[in-house]
């Protein structure tokens, strides 16, 4: 089928500063390494070899919040 080459690209990982967390786009070779945002100027450590690629980064929504 058809296959997206920008996945091996780049890796975009997202900033962990939660006042930031700006999707940054960093080259293959960068991984194992730390990289630093260039939006806030945190230290991000970039994932190694990934096994499994998060397809929907979904955060886990309270539901029905029993008050
Ligand atoms: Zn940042």
């Amino acid at each position: 089928m058809s296959n997206s080459n920008l996945n091996a690209a780049s890796i975009r990982i997202m900033c962990p500063n939660l006042t930031c967390r700006k999707v940054l786009a960093v080259p293959q070779s960068c991984r194992g390494k730390t990289v630093r945002c260039r939006s806030c100027g945190t230290n991000i450590r970039v994932p190694g070899p990934v096994v499994e690629a998060p397809k929907n980064a979904a955060d886990q929504k309270p539901g029905t919040a029993a008050a």
